[in-house]
């Protein structure tokens, strides 16, 4: 199939004017200009979105599916602990049928938005069949969480069962599984050095919540602060349980073997430059989500420096619980603002797309429209696209609505105009 637009974003290489690109069999042959194309494909069947602007399908590289319907029903701008403990307290009373709802508005909300693969965190399981009946691409990562010591062997017989089980349910689709230790502030110093050995001894990729509040900072480097007189308390832990030492929350991870090239930290807002350069020194990727750290005054990421140095940085718009939506273009266009011209559209767009890639292992098959990865992309229809720089203009007026076409891996799994060819139920 040849697919042509009005323009083609690559990512990997220049913007192409009436450009567009041929798939067979999933997997993308060529990138060119829409004529060239068109005469030496001629027996392909040709497909022109118009005045459409195509690129890789975008990568959301931290969600928590099953949280979507806790969208507006949280305390934001008060303060980190408050709104963890109000979290807790919410989700404690929530049933099995409300997280599978909201993994099932969340993959769907996903898909139209242009979005082809997720890192997703899961408690529950739920996002697993919404997400490979929508035919997603992605890792799901089975959750973690033990504050008390005397919880490891429980909790990590409990996770490897999960993780079991989410191998199985993941089997004939694009989806991968992980582990989510949740954060070094709630999981026990010996939990983190066992999920470490479990990572090695299975092998798996890995995500954590690290370095999000200046609370958490506090709590690792001196066992004290909110985390340690309002939050333990509130799940039963009352002192800390690693060795408090004036650690940063990522020195602790690296001491506890957690750190490593199969791992995507998420957050970093209070990463340090030693910090940095350890994440660096270990080959950890990154996720950035900058209006979940806005909407729980956290802080914000030191972006700039992380793309300076180099290190793998997608972009992740994290929960509805401390998000209002789940669109990476809602996400890029705050987080142009946010940093005012010390990062470019072209990096945010890039981030979105390849660095999204790249951050959870797989460049090389998806991230850009390249010969010889797959057909992950997506179309968006756009008024006026500014060639000088059409980063730019696509940050400016792209929104969910704007999109008019996801494919994975060759198969075209939500377009406009179209009823969605799949069902959650
Ligand atoms: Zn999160």
């Amino acid at each position: 199939m040849i697919l042509t637009a009005r323009l083609v974003l690559p990512i990997s290489s220049p913007p192409i004017v009436d450009g567009g690109l041929v798939i067979r069999d999933g997997t993308i042959c060529a990138v060119g200009k829409a004529p060239e194309l068109i005469r030496d494909f001629a027996t392909e069947p040709h497909d022109d979105l118009g005045n459409a602007v195509l690129l890789p399908g975008l990568v959301n590289a931290h969600t928590h599916l099953e949280l979507t319907g806790l969208r507006g029903r949280l305390p934001l701008g008060k303060s980190f602990t408050e709104w963890a403990i109000a979290l807790l307290d919410l989700r404690s009373g929530l049933d099995d049928e409300f997280f599978a709802t909201s993994a099932c508005l969340g993959a769907t909300t996903l898909l139209r938005s242009g979005v082809t693969c997720v890192a997703d965190v899961t408690t529950y399981g739920s996002s697993v069949a919404p997400l490979k009946a929508a035919g997603l691409r992605g890792v799901i990562f089975q959750e973690i969480l033990g504050p008390n010591p005397d919880q490891v062997t429980e909790r990590l017989d409990a996770a490897e069962k999960a993780l079991q089980s989410l191998q199985l349910h993941t089997r004939d689709s694009l989806l991968s599984v992980g582990l989510a230790p949740h954060a070094p502030y709630s999981l026990s110093e010996p939990l983190l050095v066992r999920c470490a050995e479990l990572l090695r001894r299975l092998r798996l990729p890995a995500t954590i919540h690290v370095a999000e509040s200046p609370e958490e900072v506090t709590y690792i480097g001196l066992g004290l602060g909110p985390i340690a007189t309002k939050l333990l308390p509130a799940v039963g832990r009352h002192s800390p349980s690693h060795r408090v030492c004036g650690e940063s929350p990522v020195a602790l991870l690296d001491r506890a073997g957690l750190l490593s090239d199969r791992l995507l930290a998420v957050h970093a807002v209070h990463a340090g430059m030693a910090d940095l350069q350890l994440l660096k020194q270990r080959g950890v990727s990154l996720a950035i989500c900058p209006r979940s750290n806005h909407h729980l005054m956290v802080g914000t990421a030191p972006l700039p420096r992380c793309l300076a140095a180099s290190l793998r940085v997608g972009l992740g718009t994290d929960s509805l619980g401390s998000n209002d939506t789940l669109s990476l273009w809602d996400e890029m266009r705050f987080a142009h603002r946010l940093y005012g011209g010390a990062v470019t559209a072209q990096q945010l767009v890039t981030m979105a797309t390849l660095g999204g890639a790249a951050a959870l292992g797989m460049a090389g098959i998806i991230g850009s429209l390249t010969p010889g990865k797959r057909a992950d992309l997506t179309a968006l229809a756009i008024d006026r696209v500014d060639d000088a720089d059409p980063y730019a203009s696509l940050l400016d007026q792209a929104s969910d609505d704007s999109v008019v076409l996801s494919a994975v891996d060759g198969k075209i799994l939500y377009q406009r105009e179209e009823a969605m060819r799949w069902n959650c139920h």
